[in-house]
C-alpha cells in the first residue's frame, strides 16, 4: 500500500516505489479508452471547464435526464470558481457532484508537460489540483482518475497515476468540439467564393460545428467508449442531438465508475 493522496505540496519523494529505476510503460495499468465488456454502454466526459456557465448548463441538462457524466476540470478552473465564481455559480463543483456527476483530475495548469518529471508533476500539478478539489469537495475527496492535458501520456504521468493509485482515463473517441469551436476557417468554409453575403454568422458557425460533432461521433463512437467533450457552448448545444444519436444507436450513457467496473 502506498502512502498517496496525503503528500503535502512540495513533498519529497522518498518512497520505495520511486526508488525503483526505470519502470516502463508496460508495468503500469493501460490507460482507459474503451471498455469492451461494458456492452452497449458509453461514458460522456467533459474537460477543462473554464466556462462555468456552459459547464453548469451541461451538468444540469444531463442531471435532468438522470444521466451521470464525468467532469475533468483543470485545477485552476476550480480555484477560479472558489475565488471568483460566475454569478449564480457559487460552489459549482459540489453542486455538480451532488447531481451525481463524477469528477476527475485534469491537473492544475493545463500546460504541456512532456518534459515534466514526476516530482514536478506532483508539486506543480497534482497537489495543487488535489488541494483545489478538496477545498471544493471535502478533505477526503479523491478524483475518479487522471486525464493528462492534451492526452499526453508520459512515463512521469504513468508514475503519477501509480503513485496516487488512480487510473489514467483517456478516450475512445474525441467529439472535436473544441477543434471546430476555434476553427477560424468557419466563414470561408461555408461562404461561396467572392460572395461576402454568404459568409457565416456566429450561429451558422455553431450549427456547422454541432453537425461536425455529431457526424464524427456517429462515425467513430463504439460501444464501451469513453467520449471526450469539453465544457463549452458548442458541446452544450450538441448535447440534445447527441442523446438522440445515442438512442438511435442503442447506446446507453453511464457513469464512468459504472464503465470502469466492467474493466475489471
Ligand atoms: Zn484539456
Amino acid at each position: 500500500m502506498r502512502q498517496v493522496g496525503f503528500l503535502g505540496a512540495g513533498a519529497a519523494l522518498g518512497s520505495s516505489l520511486l526508488a525503483m529505476p526505470g519502470r516502463s510503460f508496460a508495468e503500469y495499468a493501460e490507460p482507459i479508452r474503451t471498455v469492451a465488456a461494458a456492452g452497449r454502454k458509453v461514458c460522456l466526459t467533459y474537460d477543462d471547464l473554464w466556462n462555468e456557465y456552459y459547464t453548469f448548463r451541461i451538468a444540469s441538462f444531463y442531471h435532468q435526464r438522470n444521466i451521470r457524466i464525468a467532469l475533468f476540470p483543470v485545477g485552476r478552473a476550480i480555484t477560479n470558481n472558489l475565488e471568483r465564481p460566475h454569478r449564480n455559480h457559487e460552489n459549482m463543483y459540489a453542486r455538480m457532484q451532488a447531481m451525481g456527476h463524477e469528477i476527475g483530475c485534469h491537473l492544475y495548469t493545463h500546460r504541456h508537460h512532456r518534459k515534466f518529471g514526476l516530482q514536478q508533476l506532483i508539486d506543480e500539478e497534482m497537489e495543487p489540483a488535489l488541494a483545489a478539489m478538496r477545498q471544493a469537495l471535502g478533505a477526503d475527496f479523491m478524483p475518479i482518475g487522471i486525464r493528462p492535458p492534451y492526452g499526453h501520456i508520459t512515463d512521469a504521468i504513468q508514475e503519477l497515476a501509480a503513485l496516487y493509485e488512480l487510473p489514467v482515463i483517456m478516450w475512445g473517441v474525441d467529439s472535436q468540439d473544441a477543434l471546430c469551436t476555434v476553427n477560424t476557417d468557419c466563414e470561408s468554409a461555408c461562404a461561396t467564393t467572392d460572395d461576402e453575403s454568404a459568409a457565416c454568422t456566429k450561429e451558422e458557425c455553431a450549427l456547422i460545428c454541432i453537425r461536425h460533432i455529431l457526424e464524427r461521433l456517429d462515425k467513430y463512437m463504439r460501444p464501451g467508449h469513453v467520449v471526450l467533450n469539453h465544457g463549452i457552448r458548442n458541446a452544450y448545444l450538441a448535447a440534445p442531438p447527441l442523446l438522440r444519436l445515442l438512442h438511435r444507436r442503442n447506446l446507453q450513457p453511464v457513469a464512468l465508475s459504472q464503465l470502469l467496473a466492467w474493466a475489471g
